[in-house]
C-alpha cells in the first residue's frame, strides 16, 4: 500500500471521481479497508440547492452541507484517504493503471476507477422555476413530498413520465393540476385517465412561475390562464455529472448514466460506477449503498489480484 501523502506520483489503489454520497461513502469503506484512495471532487452535488435532505436514516432533515461536513470528518480518520476538489477532465488506462487527468493538468494514477459523479440539472427552460427549485419546488416526492403534503401542487411534466410523477404525488396531495408545458401527443386514454381522478390538465406552454422569496404563488400560462398553486413537483432535464465513463467505453442509458450489474461494475474492467451516475434511484441512501457495495468489491478484486501475486 503506497500513501498518496507521501508520494503524488504512485499508483493509488482507488481513483473515486465526485465526493458526493456515493463517492465518500466508498471512500470510507476502502479507508477502513487499508487502500489508498484519492477522491477528485468538484464539490457541486446536486441536493446543494436545498436546505434539507430527507429520508436518509439517522440523518432525517439534515442539511446536505451538514451531510457532507459530518462524512468528511469520520472519513478523515482514515490517513490512506485524501480529497482533491478539481474536476477530472481526462480519464484513460486500463483496469490496474488507470490515470485520470484533472482541470489542472495534474495526472492521477490509481488501480481502480469509481465514477461516482452524480448527475447534473441542465439549464431551467421554465421562467421563475430556478427562484423556486429547492424551496418549494422539487423534483422527488420521497424526498420533499412531506413537506409538501395537502398543498395546492402543480405537476410539471410531459409524455408517458407525467402520468408516473402524478400518479406518484397524489400520494401526498388530492388537490394537483398537471402542467404539460406545450405536451399534447398522447397516447390513447391517458389524459382521460388523469382528468377522470379530478385532475386538470393544462397543456398550454408556461410563461412563468410567479413566486415571493422562493415560495409559488402561481403558474401563468401562455394562453392567458393563471393557476394559484403553492408548490411544484417536475420533472427536471438531467446530464450526467461527467461523460468520461462514456468516453472510456463504458455502457450507458439514454440519459448518459451508466450501465452497471448488482456490484456497480461498468462492461469495462476495473472501472465500477455508483450512485445517481449509475442509477435510476436518486437518493442519497441508494447513493451511499451503492458506494458501499463498489467499494467491498473493488477491495475484493484488489486482494484476489495480491493474493495471486503472492503464490
Ligand atoms: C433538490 C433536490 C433535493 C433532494 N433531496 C433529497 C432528499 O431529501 N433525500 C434524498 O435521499 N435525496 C435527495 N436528493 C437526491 C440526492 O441529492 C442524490 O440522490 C445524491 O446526492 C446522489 O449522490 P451522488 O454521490 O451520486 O451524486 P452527487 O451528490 O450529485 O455528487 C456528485 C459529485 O461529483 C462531482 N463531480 C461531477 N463531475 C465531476 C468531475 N468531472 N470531476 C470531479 N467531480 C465531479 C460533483 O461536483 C459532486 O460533488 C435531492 C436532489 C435534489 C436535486
Amino acid at each position: 500500500m503506497t500513501l498518496f501523502h507521501n508520494n503524488p506520483d504512485a499508483l493509488l489503489d482507488v481513483l473515486i471521481i465526485g465526493g458526493g454520497p456515493a463517492g465518500m461513502s466508498a471512500a470510507l469503506v476502502l479507508g477502513r479497508a487499508r487502500r489508498s484512495v484519492l477522491v477528485i471532487d468538484e464539490a457541486l452535488p446536486r441536493h446543494r440547492v436545498t436546505k434539507e435532505s430527507h429520508g436518509f436514516l439517522t440523518r432525517d432533515g439534515v442539511s446536505p452541507s451538514e451531510l457532507r461536513r459530518v462524512a468528511r470528518e469520520q472519513i478523515a480518520a482514515y490517513p490512506t484517504v485524501s480529497f482533491v476538489q478539481t474536476a477530472a477532465v481526462e480519464a484513460s488506462g486500463e483496469d490496474g493503471n488507470f490515470n485520470v487527468t484533472t482541470t489542472e493538468g495534474k495526472v492521477y494514477r490509481g488501480r481502480k476507477l469509481l465514477f461516482a459523479a452524480g448527475m447534473k440539472d441542465l439549464p431551467m427552460e421554465i421562467d421563475g422555476l430556478k427562484e423556486v427549485y429547492g424551496s418549494s419546488a422539487f423534483v422527488c416526492p420521497y424526498c420533499d413530498g412531506w413537506e409538501m403534503q395537502d398543498r395546492a401542487l402543480a405537476i410539471i411534466a410531459g409524455g408517458e413520465f407525467a402520468l408516473h410523477l402524478t400518479k406518484t404525488v397524489s400520494g401526498w396531495s388530492s388537490d394537483l393540476a398537471l402542467f404539460t408545458n406545450g405536451f399534447s401527443d398522447w397516447e390513447e386514454g391517458v389524459k382521460e385517465s388523469i382528468e377522470q381522478r379530478g385532475i386538470p390538465v393544462y397543456e398550454s406552454p408556461i410563461r412563468r412561475i410567479e413566486s415571493t422569496r422562493g415560495k409559488v404563488r402561481s403558474i401563468v400560462l401562455e394562453d392567458g390562464t393563471e393557476v394559484e398553486r403553492t408548490g411544484i413537483f417536475f420533472a427536471p432535464r438531467l446530464a450526467p455529472g461527467t461523460d468520461l465513463p462514456k468516453a472510456m467505453g463504458c455502457e450507458t442509458e439514454e440519459n448518459g448514466s451508466m450501465i452497471v450489474d448488482e456490484f456497480k461494475k461498468s462492461n469495462i474492467p476495473g472501472i465500477y460506477g455508483a450512485g445517481d451516475g449509475a442509477s435510476r434511484m436518486y437518493q442519497v441512501a441508494a447513493s451511499v449503498a451503492a458506494g458501499s457495495i463498489a467499494a467491498a468489491m473493488m477491495n475484493s478484486e484488489l486482494l484476489e489480484s495480491e493474493w495471486q501475486e503472492r503464490g
